[in-house]
């Protein structure tokens, strides 16, 4: 239907459409795998960022649902009428914006099996498997990592995944406000003590954890936001400084979240030193490597894993770099019992023996909601279909695609390097100032063959090239190389 059609209720009479049974659910499925592989192959045909006119999406729109149900064939057909008029293709080669977001085929049908099940996995006993398979895979990952034997659910910490590094920012938060009023704030909230519970993070820290602190009932003024040095590290003096100054007005530090690949520049703060003050000072130490932590799967990268072992809790995205798609936020911590005291509300609906034994984790514990998805699935189905090998692999080719467009930005004369990258984004500004580098952003983006986004660095505008998505190869970055750099000489 487009703007112009009115929309035409249904007859009365018409005969309802029978919900889907197994016959019609194989060949509108068959139909819609064959749909998104065409779309993956031919996803290079197409402008990576193109958008409609605010509002033009929703007048091909009906303005009420329907009365009577439509045949599966028409609504998968508006995926190309409708829905495909307003796709920023994440999944483009020619994407270097904000961060990759990968979705993989392994992934997709990971997805769709635990779509599949329709289980709850809020506790052990609602889906045994649910559980187990999230527990062991998470394990996997500690070892695939490199990270401190501490995370392993085998001792006293765990993983557990949440959707998003937001939401394991919160229930750090939450833990780690907990442990500092004793679990006063637990019982009496946030008249416990009087005392102002004071969050640190460096003011390239993404925004997810001022955010997170606001909703556990920090104030926003709360949130010592440290200034970083040129290299968009966290400045440890002044952290130090600041959590004394705390202490000196009778405020209680709790929690410092340090960045392990700022959203900006990829900035990768010490976490060794910012833990000697955590140690020093009795707070809560969050590592936030939600792009970066990925790659930890290989050991030339495992400086993002410096000081994780004094970590309490570590999280990142395999949504994002690594090939699973969005929502995946792998959140270890080092004491499990920390958190799940801080989130644990047991209503007698969801008493059971497994429970009662000890002998389980219940995931709902370690998060907001209640109840949970199988997320574990697709994780599992990318970790054992790339192999470890084929998930390094794809990461060193991203990085070292970096490498070579930085060695080029940084012979070219008008364009210099805004800080030193050490994995997949690469941070550019114009020599000729930001109306320069505004304009070869625009020029950048143009064609549609590509997209950038940017930020703002030390007050100055900087162009970002982040690397990461599945079917971008050395030729895409190399066209790109050639295009910014011809475009620089005219910016
Ligand atoms: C992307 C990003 C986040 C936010 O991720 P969500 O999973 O969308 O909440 C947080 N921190 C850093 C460093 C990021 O790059």
């Amino acid at each position: 239907m487009t703007a112009t059609e009115p929309h035409i209720p249904a007859a009365a009479s018409r005969p309802t459409q029978a919900p889907l049974d197994a016959a019609a659910f194989r060949a509108a499925g068959h139909a819609l795998i064959d749909w998104i592989a065409d779309y993956r192959e031919t996803i290079h045909e197409r402008a990576v960022a193109h958008l409609p006119e605010p509002g033009a999406i929703r007048a091909m729109l009906p303005a009420r649902a329907p009365e009577f149900g439509e045949p599966i064939a028409r609504i998968l057909g508006d995926l190309d009428s409708v829905v495909m008029k307003g796709i920023v293709h994440w999944q483009h080669p020619g994407w270097f914006a904000y961060f990759p977001a990968n979705s993989s085929y392994e992934s997709i049908l990971g997805e769709l099996a635990s779509a599949g099940l329709g289980v709850q996995g809020m506790l052990w006993s609602t889906s045994p498997a649910c559980t187990e398979v999230e527990t062991h895979v998470l394990d996997w990952l500690v070892h695939a990592m490199g990270l401190p034997a501490r995370f392993l659910s085998t001792g006293a910490g765990g993983g557990a995944l949440q959707d998003t590094a937001s939401s394991a920012a919160l229930v750090a938060i939450v833990a780690a406000r907990e442990r500092a009023t004793r679990f006063a704030s637990d019982a009496h909230g946030l008249a416990a003590g009087g005392r102002a519970v004071c969050c640190y993070t460096s003011d390239q820290a993404h925004s997810s954890i001022e955010k997170a602190a606001r909703i556990a009932g920090i104030g926003r003024e709360f949130v010592r936001l440290i200034p970083v040095d040129g290299q968009g590290r966290m400045r440890v003096d002044l952290l130090a400084a600041e959590v004394e100054r705390d202490r000196a007005l009778g405020h209680l530090p709790a929690f410092v979240s340090a960045t392990v690949g700022t959203t900006g520049v990829n900035a990768i703060d010490s976490v060794p030193e910012i833990a000697e003050i955590c140690r020093a000072h009795d707070l809560w130490l969050h590592v936030d490597a939600a792009m970066s932590g990925t790659a930890a799967l290989c050991d030339e990268f495992r400086f993002v894993n410096a000081g994780a072992e004094h970590a309490d809790s570590w999280c990142f995205n395999p949504h994002k770099w690594m090939p699973v798609n969005f929502d995946c936020d792998v959140l270890w911590v080092a004491d499990r019992a920390a958190l799940v005291r801080a989130l644990s509300v047991l209503p007698e609906y969801l008493r059971n023996a497994a429970t009662e034994s000890g002998k389980v984790i219940d995931y709902r514990d370690w998060q907001v909601p209640l109840g949970r998805r199988f997320r574990a699935l697709k994780l599992w189905f990318v970790l054992r279909s790339f192999g470890l090998e084929g998930l390094r692999a794809l990461v060193r080719s991203h990085v070292s695609m970096a490498r070579t467009l930085a060695e080029r930005v940084r012979a070219h004369p008008s364009l210099e390097l805004v800080v030193e990258p050490c994995l997949n984004l690469v941070a550019i500004a114009h020599k000729g100032g930001d109306e320069s580098t505004q304009r070869l952003i625009d020029a950048a983006n143009r064609d549609g063959r590509f997209f950038v986004s940017h930020c703002r660095f030390h007050g100055r505008l900087v162009l970002r090239v982040s690397i990461g998505a599945l079917a971008t190869t050395p030729a895409h970055v190399e066209a790109f190389t050639e295009h910014l750099l011809a475009e620089a000489a005219r910016a």
